[in-house]
């Protein structure tokens, strides 16, 4: 059920009326300045009536879509997260850029350098490493979270990092801007209730084998939980083609932003696993409506500790850089 409210509300007349649809058993969300959202207790026996008889009520809604909060019957506008002045969502092109994993400082401030220069707006970087083998590099930990941190914001750039349990995602809250969900945990609700805690915003990243729907239903977790600022990332999935990593599925962008108002990123690097490929089809992904990229580079890429093959060059990156820009200019036409 969607309350539409009366504009210029005050704040008492909002809480209060939150403070008597939970006592009669909803469980509310506020969605922006006018809107709220029964999320549960709507199979009461209240009649639209009801609600249109409470003070501030101007217009209820029933919601048919089973994302109470993502979808676009409950918010038609896109949703734009804003970062100290940076903006995900609305009409710039929001680069994130950086190794695969955290490796030294020289590595990062190198990476930040180029990044902030080719007007990348954050820098990233694995401190906890979801690594297939054990035995291989786990990430820097503690040490390379307090690492990214201080370079991204010395060089005026945004941080992101993953974090894979809700411990680490609340050691890290204090340090980084952005917290990413792997792929390999995308539907691991018990964290994604806790990061509906956090005031971080959230790159969440699509599974291997995740649905669109189940990909929405994920970040339906970390909204109801109460964090509005969530969006998604499209990484590639699996399939039977073994030439690439994985397939990177470009449908996902105009598919999901049908499905919901939450930004819509691209990860090439995963998305293909192949260096050569990844300017081709970050390209492809700004020309199908992205709101932003997801790219991993490196200083030496052939020395990357992890995803080495691909990680591209920084002038790669720049010369990709400047082709994003015109293509995203002339999708500002459209
Ligand atoms: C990463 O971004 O380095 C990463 C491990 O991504 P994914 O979860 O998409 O595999
Ligand atoms: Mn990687």
């Amino acid at each position: 059920m969607l309350i539409i409210l009366e504009p210029n509300l005050s704040y008492e007349t909002i809480e209060s009326l939150i403070e008597r649809l939970t006592w009669m058993g909803f469980h509310v969300v506020r969605q922006g300045d006018d809107k709220l959202t029964l999320v549960s207790g709507v199979d009461k026996q209240v009649i639209m009536q009801d609600f249109l008889a409470l003070p501030g009520v101007k217009q209820v809604m029933s919601l048919k879509s089973r994302f109470k909060l993502a979808s676009r019957q409950s918010k038609a506008e896109n949703t734009v997260i804003d970062i100290g002045g940076v903006q995900i969502g609305g009409g710039d092109l929001f680069v994130i850029a950086g190794p695969c994993s955290i490796e030294s400082e020289a590595q990062l401030e190198a990476c930040a350098l180029v990044a902030k220069s080719a007007g990348a707006k954050a820098l990233r970087g694995g401190a906890h490493k979801p690594r297939t083998s054990p035995y291989e590099f786990q990430g820097m930990g503690l040490e390379g979270i307090k690492l990214i941190s201080r370079i991204a914001k010395a060089h005026g750039l945004l941080s992101v990092t993953e974090v894979m349990s809700e411990d680490q995602a609340y050691e890290a809250a204090p340090y980084i801007d952005i917290l990413q969900i792997g792929a390999r945990n995308v539907q691991n609700y018990s964290l994604l209730k806790e990061l509906g805690k956090l005031k971080n915003p959230i790159l969440l990243k699509r599974g291997f084998a995740t649905t669109y729907q189940e990909f929405v239903m994920a970040a339906e977790y970390i909204l109801v939980g109460g964090n509005p600022n969530v969006m998604l990332c499209e990484r590639g999935i699996r399939t039977f083609e073994t030439y690439t990593r994985n397939t990177l599925d470009l449908t996902a962008v105009p598919a999901l932003q049908e499905m919901t108002h939450l930004p819509i990123i691209v990860d090439p690097s995963h998305g293909t696993g192949v260096r050569s490929l990844v300017p081709t089809m970050a390209r492809a992904a700004v020309a199908v409506g992205a709101s932003g990229i997801l790219v991993e580079m490196h200083p030496h890429p052939d020395q990357s500790i992890s995803d080495a093959s691909q990680t591209i060059s920084f002038s790669t990156f720049n010369h990709m850089m400047k082709e994003l820009k015109a293509i995203h200019e002339v999708m500002r036409r459209f």
